[in-house]
């Protein structure tokens, strides 16, 4: 009386895999390589600058380990120093009002996840900085 079974029914069916994709949805495993969000800034002056008593121009922050380095404009170049010495990929800048990052790898600016805070230097510290350190020739230096 049972009807025979479809063949086309088979265990075949239900052993089908089924791929999703995780779309929209931003997760940690989500977060590009040399990006740690939970890192806080080093400081709110260039590490080595601090160190030299020298002064920077503008501010970059490692965004993997959180070291604050001074811009290729600055004399001492110390962000991308450090991305040379650490291997860390990833800055964002530390200008009051930019939440720009940079990728060394690829050579490209992009807009990255919030890190932890602050996420920049004072807004009354002054640029270039520090004040009491910049020279009165300051731009005539930076600019050869
Ligand atoms: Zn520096
Ligand atoms: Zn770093």
């Amino acid at each position: 009386m049972t009807p025979p079974a479809d063949p086309a029914d088979g265990p075949a069916r239900g052993a089908r895999r089924r791929r999703r994709r995780h779309a929209g949805a931003v997760t940690d495993s989500a977060l590009p390589s040399g990006i740690d969000p939970s890192v806080p800034p080093s400081g709110t002056g260039c590490v080595e600058c601090e160190a030299t008593s020298s002064w920077w121009f503008h501010l970059r922050r490692c965004a993997q380990c959180g070291h604050v380095g001074c811009c290729d404009d600055s004399l001492g170049r110390h962000a991308t120093g450090h991305t040379e010495q650490t291997g860390h990929p990833v800055i964002q800048s530390f200008e009051p009002g930019e939440d720009w990052f940079y990728d060394f790898r690829t050579q490209e600016g992009y807009d990255g996840p919030e890190l932890a805070a602050p996420g920049s230097h004072p807004a009354e510290q002054s640029v270039p900085g520090p004040a009491d350190r910049v020279p009165a020739d300051w731009a005539r230096q930076l600019g050869g």
